[in-house]
């Protein structure tokens, strides 16, 4: 990887140092291909990463897509956990779905890896690549499209040229906006809050997500008895969490959890993200593509927002590669139509499939309560269902 800003022609430039921008550009290792990385963060901020509360429930699919860029090696074994088993709970009853590995046939359902270890990781791998150039602490301004090339206007007072634009600058894109690229966007007035806790009882790699009358609690199981807790509730609701003694808050995510993992301790911080999602109205233009948030920002209730992330990433990879073979301008629609098909397959029923989850399981009139209820057992029943859910986490 190179750090400098002198060259201003690159090939592709990505808006965008996150977990996707970075990843997208390990997908074109050992290619011809001549790629900036910019973003507004420090260089130091982007290599060393904080810990930010998010534990990432990785799928198969996901891991099989992290070992092809070379990253997976990078991870630390021994702090990776998997999940067995999850379970989903409605309202105060005892009642559960099941989704278990074996349904699969793999060893694990998925895995759990903190986000800033995917960062660091990711890091560690793209630093590695010569056709790489990072440029960190500027910011994307504005983009220019002209036929034969995009211009990237930065806050540096440099302007970049390249052949392809590829935005991976979160849900709130400004390159989105910038190309007059719509978004519908759903702001759900909630906020979820995120942390680490040690617990007595073992979670037995078991995934649970109750979905309460007034909050959704989650837990993905963590290594030496530990795992994430994810708190979705109204905004007023988790600022009384967020404020709460240590002490206190343990007592209430014990009850919440039924005393279910014995005695719960935090561990670190507690994290509040606000609950917005997007889905970008086209994925493509002449010479410019979204990826990651930028094209599909998901809840994350049901984890599935990197994962749909790498998933597009795979695919627009695999399309200028095509396109690279082929002698054909890595720019042009025809070279990108492919990927916006591909993705908008792969991530619209699991968008609508999720915001619809959210709009019956936050719902607590009583007629939904009833479907609620029924839902769980007609998915457990019904076993085409049930594999249809279970197909996205292979
Ligand atoms: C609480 C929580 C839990 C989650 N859990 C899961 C999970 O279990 N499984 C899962 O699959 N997903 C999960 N997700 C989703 C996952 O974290 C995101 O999908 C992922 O981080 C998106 O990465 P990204 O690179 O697209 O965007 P971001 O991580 O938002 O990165 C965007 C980057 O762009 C840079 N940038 C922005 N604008 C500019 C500009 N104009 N110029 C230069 N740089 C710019 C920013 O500095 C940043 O580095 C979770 C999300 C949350 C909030």
């Amino acid at each position: 990887m190179n750090f400098q800003k002198k060259n201003t022609n690159f090939d592709i430039v990505i808006v965008g140092g996150g977990p996707i921008g970075i990843a997208f550009a390990c997908g074109l290792a050992n290619t011809t291909i001549k790629i900036a990385i910019v973003d507004k963060l420090s260089k130091y901020a982007i290599s060393n990463p904080k810990v930010d509360g998010r534990e990432i429930a990785l799928t198969q699919h996901s891991l099989k897509i992290l070992e092809k860029l070379n990253v997976w090696n990078y991870v630390p074994k021994k702090l990776i956990s998997t999940i067995k088993e999850a379970r989903v709970l409605d309202g105060n009853s005892k009642y559960f779905l099941n989704f278990a590995h074996s349904e699969i046939k793999k060893e694990c359902l998925g895995y759990i890896v903190p986000n800033y270890l995917i960062r660091k990781s990711l890091f560690k791998r793209v630093k590695n690549l010569k056709n790489v150039t990072l440029i960190n602490n500027s910011e994307c301004l504005a983009v220019n499209i002209s036929k034969k090339y995009a211009t990237l206007k930065m806050s540096n007072k440099k302007n970049i040229k390249t052949s392809l634009v590829v935005a991976a600058d979160s849900r709130f894109s400004k390159m989105r906006s910038k190309m007059g690229i719509a978004a519908f966007t759903r702001n759900f007035d909630k906020n979820m809050i995120v942390c680490r806790m040690r617990h007595g009882k073992s979670h037995k790699n078991i995934a649970y997500e109750f979905f309460r009358y007034n909050q959704t609690q989650a837990s993905l199981p963590y290594i030496k008895n530990q795992s994430g807790i994810v708190t979705t509730a109204t905004k007023d609701l988790t600022e009384v969490l967020m404020k709460m003694n240590k002490k206190q808050f343990n007592k209430e995510m014990e009850n919440n959890f039924d005393s279910s993992f014995g005695k719960m301790e935090l561990v670190g911080k507690r994290y509040s993200y606000p609950m917005i999602t997007t889905y970008a109205k086209k994925f493509i233009a002449h010479r410019f593509a979204l990826i990651g948030d930028a094209a599909v920002g998901m809840h994350p209730v049901t984890a599935h927002g990197f994962n749909l992330g790498l998933k597009g990433l795979d695919i627009l990879n695999t399309e200028i590669k095509k396109a690279l073979k082929n002698k054909t301008d890595i720019g042009i629609i025809d070279a990108l139509k492919n990927y916006q098909t591909k993705l908008h397959r792969a991530a619209a029923p699991v968008y609508l499939a999720t915001n619809g989850i959210i709009n019956l399981y936050t719902s607590n009139i009583l007629p939904a309560k009833i479907t609620r209820q029924f839902i769980l057992r007609f998915v457990n029943i019904v076993k085409p269902i049930k594999q249809t859910f279970l197909n996205i986490l292979k």
